[in-house]
């Protein structure tokens, strides 16, 4: 088993989860796992960064699927006894003018964006060791959608003693609103993903309370946005290169043990925003 500490990246075989693999690749010491769920674009990623001298190592991960999630937990076991970084940033996001249905959209935006986040924080945060850093790319939207929720939603989503099972049952309530055709007078705003980055944003709030009890030493988890990047999801309308959009997400994967903070915060540009 190999004594090196480890830094996995989910859906790293482009844009800014490709950014981020290739700047831990230079900054952390240790070994980076470029996870992608397709293992031709995966290996392809491994292959464009062995050009630039960089050695990350490959590991099939589609988030949505708890075989393949499960598989990555054995195999961070097996060969590394633990885990030191986890940067949860694959995401998908219908386009505008995407045909699909808005119940669709809610659905699959909350099964791969919130659920599949959640089921591989839970299934690799256990396997974390002391100083462990875990980053969730949400996104502004995240912030937006909070704002366009009723009072009562907001108030929800706010509520100190939220458990993880509450948001659950909150992305499920929008899910179903959302087939019903009534979100919106249910005090959902009109934007799946937009609601999909709350669950993500809400997520980090409730993995930091959870950790309060948790004997491991100085574990840290935060959200980001990485900015407007230049990436198939934003149609390549963002003026952020992959590079300049990995840029929060490595800071905070590399905090230094013992560091002050951010600690439990959605951040942006490096700083913790009041979300
Ligand atoms: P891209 O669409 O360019 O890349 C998304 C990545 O996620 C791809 O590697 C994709 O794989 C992967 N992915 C999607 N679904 C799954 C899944 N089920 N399992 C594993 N991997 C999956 O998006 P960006 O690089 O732009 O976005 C990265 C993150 O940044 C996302 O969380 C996004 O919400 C966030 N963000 C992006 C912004 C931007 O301006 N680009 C702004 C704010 C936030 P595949 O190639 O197989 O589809």
């Amino acid at each position: 088993m190999s004594s090196k500490l480890v830094a996995v990246v989910t859906g790293a075989n482009k844009g800014v989860g490709f950014g981020i693999a290739r700047a831990l690749c230079k900054q952390f010491d240790g070994d980076v796992i470029l996870t992608a769920r397709d293992v031709d674009r995966g290996q392809q990623a491994v292959a464009d960064l062995n050009q630039e001298g960089l050695r990350p190592r490959f590991h099939q991960l589609d988030i949505t699927d708890a075989d393949s999630v499960n598989a990555l937990a054995t195999f961070l076991r097996d060969n590394y006894g633990g885990l030191d970084v986890l940067v949860n940033n694959a995401a998908i996001k219908f386009k505008d003018d995407s045909p699909a249905p808005f119940s669709e959209q809610a659905r699959e935006s909350v099964r791969c964006n919130f659920t599949g986040t959640l089921s591989v924080t839970r299934a690799l945060m256990p396997l974390l060791r002391p100083h462990g850093r875990v980053v969730i790319v949400s996104g502004e939207k995240s912030m937006g959608a909070m704002d366009k929720c009723s009072l009562e939603r907001q108030a929800e989503f706010r509520d100190p003693s939220l458990t993880m099972e509450g948001l659950q049952s909150l992305m499920a309530e929008f899910v179903q609103d959302a087939a019903a055709g009534t979100h919106q007078e249910r005090g959902w705003p009109n934007t799946a993903y937009g609601v999909s980055k709350i669950g993500v944003t809400v997520m980090v709030f409730i993995l930091t309370r959870e950790l309060a009890a948790d004997p491991r030493e100085d574990i840290i988890v935060n959200s980001c946005c990485p900015g407007h990047v230049d990436t198939d999801m934003s149609s390549h309308k963002g003026p952020l290169t992959i590079d300049q959009g990995a840029d929060t997400p490595v800071f905070l994967a590399l905090l230094p043990p013992g560091v002050g903070g951010p600690k439990g915060q959605f951040c942006r540009l490096r700083k913790a925003e009041d979300w």
